[in-house]
């Protein structure tokens, strides 16, 4: 039978990365062989090269959809079936930590590249998925900065999304992000995990636990992770975790969303940082002017180079750089300038916050401390300090940490988007016949005469005008402009923290 080939060759690929050893292989047979409801079994060649993860995923899925193992052939539910069967070959969870515990002695990074692996080979990062998303690199004036258009989070298919609104949610586990997912089996409204496993370890005093995102915005995008369901919230002993993570591994950079709604991230109900192995742009960005705060002499600061609005503060004192940015952070939190249109608070909803991100500078702790201010009139109801109108057509989203360094994650939409306008553009075409690309008639209309299409310019063009857009999305974040009166401003503030 076919299915034996495939159940021969999934098995193979758990011995050949390492997931089980020989001595598991009738085990973990007979595990597949249970979920697949086959009474027999006759193992079979390998054939050489091995075949991909993907396209055995995808027989056994379609083999569990045609024995009506699952009740739909839905992208969700060969997804919550196919990670089932892959948590088959993930050791249990004492045996992961403890493996990472002995890598971790003889170095971090050697801890890290096993885990990472490890999320990638077990499927819990699917790697084909990744693969698709579109990425490329714009220049500006603030450095090289990445674009990316995510495609790799599949689109639901409408019958599971009407099946997941009739489900009630368990309030188990409360969030994506809660420890209690490690080996849950998900539902049509939560994704399955038999395959996810995490490392504990001590923040600062807290228990948290280290695991890696599925969709991989950026190299070894890792999500550090409170153990307790708690609210984001930024202060002292956020700056203490930060410095406590790249200690601990120093090799990953690692920063916090802020914790308000429009400049936060996109979870703010769960206490959690990102990080990973990867340099953005504003790591490589320099000080464009220097600072200094008194009491804190040691410690090198200045505003840094950036569309957003960026305090950077290094040295090799962690008290002193916690002890420091805890006051900025406080005096951030009540500042208001109405020159600059900064408020500390309207009606009593606060404004001020920061997005955080701590890395090492050789043997310096360093962090940038990005001021974040989210409030709203009647001209920005999605914000003053978040992309403009004119700029919706490509970036609508909160600016979160990803995007203040340097990487725009854009919607999927953009794929099909580039595609028309491409076609539209070496046609003749008004964009406003065209119902997806009517958005970007006036954005074209910005540029359209600076050049001359082809068919082999026109879509690198589009690319790179994108990219200038993303920039234009950060400056509109930025509390402070890029100019003679937003840097006089921003100097009204860092004056104000040493007079406070
Ligand atoms: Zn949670």
């Amino acid at each position: 039978m076919e299915i034996f080939r495939t159940v021969t060759e999934l098995v193979h690929y758990a011995l050949e990365r390492g997931l089980i050893e020989k001595e598991d292989r009738i085990y973990c047979t007979n595990r597949l062989l249970e979920m697949l409801r086959l009474g027999n079994y006759t193992e079979t060649e390998i054939p050489s090269p091995a075949r991909e993860l993907e396209e055995l995923l995808r027989e056994i899925d379609d083999y569990a959809y045609e024995n009506g193992i699952i009740p739909e052939n839905t992208v969700t539910y060969r997804d919550l079936f196919d990670t089932d069967v892959m948590g088959i070959f993930v050791d249990r969870p004492s045996n992961i930590q403890a493996k990472f515990r002995d890598l971790y002695s003889i170095s971090p990074k050697n801890a890290t590249d096993w885990f990472y692996r490890l999320a990638c080979d077990s499927d819990y990062i699917r790697t084909y998925r990744i693969k698709k998303d579109v990425k490329w690199v714009t220049d500006s004036e603030y450095g090289k900065i990445d674009i990316t258009i995510n495609l790799s989070k599949p689109e639901k298919d409408p019958k599971d999304i009407a099946a997941a609104k009739l489900v009630k949610a368990s309030g188990y586990p409360k969030c994506a992000l809660c420890r209690e997912n490690e080996g849950y089996a998900g539902s049509v409204s939560s994704a399955a995990r038999q395959n996810i496993r995490v490392f504990s370890f001590d923040m600062a005093g807290t228990e948290w636990f280290l695991q890696y995102s599925p969709y991989v915005y950026y190299n070894e995008h890792c999500i550090a992770v409170n153990r307790s369901h708690v609210p984001m919230k930024i202060d002292r002993s956020t700056f203490e975790k930060l410095l406590c993570f790249i200690e601990k591994f120093p090799h990953y950079f690692i920063g916090s969303n802020a914790d308000l709604p429009i400049v936060g991230g996109s979870i703010l109900s769960h206490d959690h940082m990102q990080g990973g192995r990867y340099t953005f742009a504003m790591e490589r960005a320099p000080i464009e002017k220097p600072l200094t705060f008194r009491g804190y002499e040691g410690v090198t600061a200045g505003i840094v180079k950036w569309p957003m609005s960026a305090i950077r503060i290094s040295g090799k004192s962690k008290d002193e750089l916690v002890s420091l940015a805890d006051k900025i952070l406080r005096t951030w939190r009540g500042y208001s300038d109405p020159d600059a249109f900064i408020f500390a608070e309207t009606d009593g909803e606060p404004h001020n916050t920061i997005t955080p991100i701590a890395r090492r500078r050789g043997d310096d702790f360093e962090l940038d401390l990005v001021l974040r201010n989210n409030i709203t009139t009647e001209e920005h109801p999605l914000g003053v300090f978040h992309p403009h109108k004119e700029l919706h057509n490509i970036k609508k989203e909160n600016i979160g940490l990803i995007e203040v360094m340097g990487l725009a994650v854009l919607p999927s939409r953009l794929k099909s988007e580039i595609a028309y306008m491409k076609a539209a553009i070496l046609d003749h075409v008004d964009f406003n016949s065209i119902e997806n690309i009517k958005k970007h008639r006036d954005w074209f209309e910005t540029f359209k005469d600076k050049y001359d299409f082809t068919e082999e310019n026109t879509e690198s063009i589009i690319m790179e005008e994108i990219g200038k857009t993303f920039v234009r999305v950060l400056e509109d974040a930025g509390v402070y402009k890029c100019t003679p009166a937003g840097r006089a401003a921003f100097l009204r503030f860092t004056d104000k923290v040493n007079s406070d």
